[in-house]
């Protein structure tokens, strides 16, 4: 057995099962892992390790009882824009610090009823807006490939923890790519569930029309097990939709045959890193020899995912963040007020960073009277082409394949100077959020500098289990998710 610290869910799953090791043994080890390498990852925004003792305790003595539940003891982490009850939740902002929410976020309250061990909060971009994690309020997460190179974002301190062995799994958030693209950059397998399939009641809304949580995790299988746990309806947010999610374990098999697999022409543009390209184009050549169909389809729309989304999601968060007020939740700025309004562009100023403003100003351009019809309504008019893009490519194939990133992880600093630059890191990841379809972002190789690279496979809306048996088949074909950074 390896390292507790480096098993996967599934691997420790079974090594408590069989009386091989105990909740508090492997929650002890993962805690050490952290001591020992957070200090040059600084994955994580918040610790709680006596909390995280305390449950596994009760793990072990739950299962010295008899008794068993999906995730019973195993260490986990949580992004910090995801409410957890007693514990600090920042969205990595300023205007957070020292918010304490009073009630678990549904997905939390889920993954406790499935006995996960919480171990702390990962670092993010400030209100998940952003995609190298430098946007965080706090400091940025390093890539455990390499400690001068950005983990992704917005999810970076998940991908980063779940990489380096400071968590056996994560929870990440999805808005345009903030999943997929850390998942891909740090080697990991990245989840967006389909729109509706996971609650989003105590999620720090960043843009509610497409926010979605999703898993971080060492391998397919963990993805599944790990997904069963989060999805299924809930009564407090009505956008879940109301099905429950069928077993996505049990559907795992390694059989592509006869799959039909299309392969976006607009996916292999001028940008993308040839290194990227070759690793992709090989992947998909091990599909055909797996018995998987090939072949081309047509999106015409993607060249217009970026400037849809950078429409909708920043009007979105202009009007999800006029709650942060210095009133109802964490800072205000301090000094004397005349007047209510000058309390509030004095904590939003100093309380936001510079790309949250950016964000607020853009949306609200977009929203005002007058700009309206030519930005806004336009484009949910373009997000209805893209997703009818979909719709028309998956009347003749299964799965959409393509890269999760157009480039590996890119220097700290690199992108910070220019906003569109950093854009660009989810131009791959936008239009399957901006359709509300499901897509995972799983390792298929290695550039020339030994950095990570990742597939991306999309389905139709509610076929995650698709996903799952088309990645864990390539999975099961390749060595790429045994590879494990030196550090
Ligand atoms: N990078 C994209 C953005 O900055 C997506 C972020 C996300 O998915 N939360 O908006």
């Amino acid at each position: 057995m390896s390292a507790l610290w480096n098993l996967t869910l599934h691997e420790a799953l079974d090594a408590l099962r069989h009386g091989e090791s105990t909740a508090v043994a492997l929650t002890q080890a993962v805690l050490e892992r952290i001591l020992a390498v957070d200090n040059d990852i600084r994955a994580y925004l918040t610790l709680t390790p006596e909390a995280a003792l305390e449950q596994a305790q009760t793990a072990d003595a739950l299962r010295a009882e008899g008794q068993d539940a999906p995730l019973l003891g195993v260490p986990i982490a949580i992004k910090d824009n995801i409410s957890t009850q007693g514990i600090e939740t920042t969205a990595g902002s300023k205007i957070l610090e020292g918010y304490i929410p009073p009630f678990d976020a549904t997905i939390v309250r889920r993954l406790k009823a499935a006995g996960a061990v919480i171990l702390g909060k990962t670092n993010l971009d400030e209100f998940a807006m952003g995609s190298s994690t430098e946007n965080s309020a706090f400091f940025p997460t390093r890539n455990p490939w390499d400690l001068s190179r950005v983990p992704g974002g917005s999810s970076g301190g998940s991908a980063a923890a779940v990489a380096a062995g400071e968590a056996l799994a994560a929870v990440g958030t999805d808005t345009g790519g903030s999943v997929r693209q850390p998942a891909a950059l740090c080697g990991v397998v990245g989840v967006r569930p389909t729109y509706g399939r996971c609650s989003r009641y105590g999620l720090v809304a960043f843009a509610s029309s497409l926010d979605q949580p999703g898993p971080l995790t060492r391998d397919v299988t963990d993805a599944a097990l790990l997904l069963q746990v989060l999805a299924g309806h809930d009564p407090l947010d009505g956008t879940t939709w109301p099905e429950a999610a069928p077993d996505y374990v049990t559907a795992l098999s390694a059989d592509v045959q006869g799959l039909r697999i299309g392969v976006p022409r607009e996916y292999f543009a001028a940008g993308l890193q040839p290194d990227v390209e070759r690793a992709v184009r090989a992947a998909l050549q091990t599909f055909v020899e797996l018995g998987a169909q090939v072949e081309e389809v047509q999106l015409p729309h993607t060249d217009y995912a970026l400037a849809t989304y950078y429409l909708i999601a920043p009007a979105e968060a202009s009007a999800n963040l006029a709650r942060f007020d210095g009133i109802r939740y964490g800072f205000r700025a301090e000094g004397d007020f005349e007047t209510v309004t000058e309390l509030y562009a004095r904590t939003r100023g100093a309380g936001f960073g510079p790309e949250v403003q950016r964000r607020i100003m853009l949306g609200t351009y977009a929203l005002s009277a007058g700009y309206y019809d030519a930005y806004y309504l336009k484009a949910q008019k373009v997000r209805t082409l893209i997703k009818g893009d979909f719709d028309a490519a998956f009347a003749h194939v299964d799965l959409i394949a393509g890269p999760t990133s157009p480039t590996t992880a890119f220097r700290l600093g690199e992108r910070t100077a220019d906003p569109l630059q950093m854009y660009l890191a989810d131009i791959f990841t936008l239009s399957q959020a901006l359709a509300g379809i499901p897509a995972l972002s799983l390792p298929c190789g290695f550039d020339a500098d030994g950095l990570p690279i990742g597939l991306q496979l999309a389905a139709p809306a509610l076929h995650e289990a698709r996903l799952f048996r088309a990645a864990f088949a390539y999975e099961q074909a390749t060595e790429w998710h045994k590879h494990k950074p030196a550090f």
